[in-house]
């Protein structure tokens, strides 16, 4: 097996969730609107693991919204509060396609969109942030942590110039739940989204944390999650995400360290991105000039060491990134990073073996050597 370093893409289960998931796969199967003994054992499950998220997320239980997923918790986000054109948004250059792509309907329906510049160093520009909010917006959306550089927004000073003009702040918070203890409260947003499978959860669940009663539903039916998200819910699934974010809570994150000896034994064959600005620890996003990212992606993973070539969320696509052309890299720079995200358990030794092999595949790309083939194909 190769050496797992795209933590940003995907996390695997950890033990602690599956345990807490098992029950709900097998004996307590039910679902959790009837009111005989299977489905009162999925809904205290069920609540169990909303009452837990809240905790840790700094909510209330009853603002606890289950999706399926950080795409769903985005989405509702901006349809569920964009009301009926015309009307204004402001939103950030470097979002997530799960708000970008929202915004780009909601402008094709008539609203405006105001995008949020950021600096070089990928971090929101705040003085034109503070020109570009108006009273009678109806949304400002700014995540927290972005899924290709790493670096982390000032959402709470944000939220609070929101605040000031009377506007809500969505914020995308699926990557930063990866690597900072989120408080929703603290920070004042009024949505933020989560999703469970980057934080060692199962895929296909997560939350929007709603504290916003303006917030309208974009599915209907049964009326489950107090009418905001209809549908049978994944209670597997949400125990599974509550005690994979409390495992993870729980443990100390020191990943810093090995991301910074990291770029330094890179150094000379690659460059990080927004090295000075304020990162998730396990997060590098590194530059390397004259060399094709997807080309020493495979080179890497010939190698043994799996790594993605910038947002996995956007894979396969050909485009130069939008979040790295709006802080002012080339299109070509663009096409030439690799992110490296780190696990919990990413060691020193591992690391140590990434750069060397990547240093070797470097040297050679740029010498103008082929990639072998696979043997046999
Ligand atoms: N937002 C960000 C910042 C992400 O990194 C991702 C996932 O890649 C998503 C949203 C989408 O989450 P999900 O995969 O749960 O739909």
């Amino acid at each position: 097996m190769s050496v797992y370093l795209d933590h940003a893409a995907t996390t695997p289960l950890s033990p602690a969730a599956r345990e807490a998931m098992l029950p709900y796969l097998d004996a307590w199967f039910g679902n959790a609107s009837e009111p005989h003994a299977y489905g009162r054992e999925a809904k205290a499950g069920l609540e169990h693991a909303r009452g837990l998220l809240a905790e840790l997320l700094g909510c209330e239980p009853e603002q606890v919204v289950f999706t399926s997923g950080g795409t769903e918790a985005d989405n509702l986000a901006l349809f569920g509060q964009a009301g009926e054109a015309p009307g204004r948004m402001v939103v950030s250059a470097v979002e997530h396609a799960a708000v970008r792509e929202a915004a780009l309907v909601l402008e094709r329906r008539g609203f405006e969109i105001a995008w949020a510049p950021v600096t070089p160093e990928g971090v929101v520009d705040v003085a034109a942030y503070e020109q570009l909010v108006r009273p009678g917006d109806r949304l400002a959306a700014v995540m927290w942590a972005n899924n290709v550089t790493g670096v982390v927004q000032p959402v709470a000073e944000l939220a609070a110039i929101a605040a000031e003009h009377g506007v809500p702040l969505h914020t995308d918070a699926v990557q930063a739940a990866a690597g900072l203890p989120v408080d929703v409260g603290a920070a004042a947003v009024a949505t933020a989204a989560f999703s469970a499978h980057k934080v060692n959860g199962p895929k296909g669940v997560g939350c929007l944390v709603v504290r916003e009663p303006s917030v309208r539903p974009q599915q209907v039916g049964g009326g489950q999650e107090r009418g905001l998200r209809s549908g049978t819910e994944n209670v597997a699934g949400v125990v599974g995400f509550a005690g994979a974010l409390q495992e993870r809570r729980s443990r100390v994150d020191g990943r810093a360290q090995v991301r910074d000896l990291l770029e330094r034994l890179v150094d000379g064959a690659a460059v990080p991105v927004a090295a000075s600005a304020p990162r998730l620890d396990g997060h590098s996003l590194l530059l390397v000039d004259g060399v094709r990212a997807e080309v020493l992606v495979l080179a890497l993973d010939q190698a043994g060491y799996a790594v993605s070539a910038g947002s996995a969320c956007t894979a396969g696509e050909s485009e130069p990134s939008h979040v790295l052309l709006a802080q002012g890299l080339t299109p070509e720079q663009s096409r030439s990073v690799i992110r490296v995200s780190l696990g919990l358990d990413t060691t020193v030794a591992e690391i140590e073996g990434f750069a060397a092999a990547l240093r070797t595949a470097v040297d050679r790309l740029r010498a103008g050597a082929l990639l072998p083939g696979p043997a046999g194909h």
